[in-house]
């Protein structure tokens, strides 16, 4: 099972992705994430991807192309993954389709996540992360009990530095300028199967998994 989970910042891929994992078993592949641990333990990786992040631009190409395919390849991908947030660009859905072809997989789906952009720009904003175990809230749509604490682990909520509003804006010009390639490239190859995320998450999950369920 090859996916890679697709939308626009705050369309709730890294949401859906929990629940894909957790069904199917298979390993979150998550390109933020990465770059996040590597800033956070100040790695070279971490020291190249931050000035970038910090803008809400991209890394470049060859540094993300790079991680990927080291992931890729390692022994827990054997049986599928679930890429998200990866690829931004069409080089970068190039290079995904060279990595595969060496490694003798292919794609199964591009699963796409349709969120309309004014939803998404208060979505984002209201943004809430865990210091300790990464678990995500909303201000408005999934607040904590307790403001400001975790209720999984009582840590404390923070807000991502590229989820204040002017870096939203430009994450979700930069996004959507690169996405509609990118969403002709997987259409064109027959891979892209859109999912409505305007509905309640718990019936997002229900429509990519009746899509999932096709594949085992
Ligand atoms: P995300 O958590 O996916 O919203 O990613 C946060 C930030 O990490 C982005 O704004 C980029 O700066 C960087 N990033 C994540 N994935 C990629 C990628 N595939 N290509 C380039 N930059 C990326």
């Amino acid at each position: 099972m090859n996916l890679v989970l697709m939308g626009l910042p705050g369309a709730g891929k890294g949401t859906q992705a929990e629940k894909i994992v957790e069904a199917y078993g298979i390993p979150h592949i998550s390109t933020g994430d990465m770059f996040r641990a590597a800033m956070k333990d100040e790695t070279e990786l971490g020291l190249q991807a931050k000035s970038f992040m910090d803008k809400g631009e991209l890394v470049p190409d060859e540094v993300t192309i790079g991680i990927v395919r080291e992931r890729l390849g390692q022994k827990d991908c054997e049986d599928g993954f679930l890429l998200d947030g990866f690829p931004r660009t069409v080089a970068q859905a190039e290079a995904l389709e060279q990595i595969l072809a060496d490694l003798n997989k292919k794609m199964d789906y591009v699963i796409n996540i349709q969120v309309d952009q004014s939803i998404l720009m208060e979505r984002l904003t209201g943004r809430r992360i865990c210091k300790s175990c990464g678990a995500t809230y909303h201000l408005v749509f999934n607040p904590p009990a307790k403001s400001g604490v975790c209720d999984r682990c009582g840590g404390e909520l923070y807000q991502r530095a590229d989820d204040t509003p002017e870096t939203v804006q430009n994450r979700l010009d930069v996004n959507a300028k690169q996405t509609q390639p990118l969403l002709d490239f997987y259409s064109e190859k027959g891979y892209l199967k859109n999912i409505n995320g305007q509905q309640h998450i718990d019936q997002v999950f229900v429509n990519v998994d009746q899509l999932l369920k096709g594949l085992k």
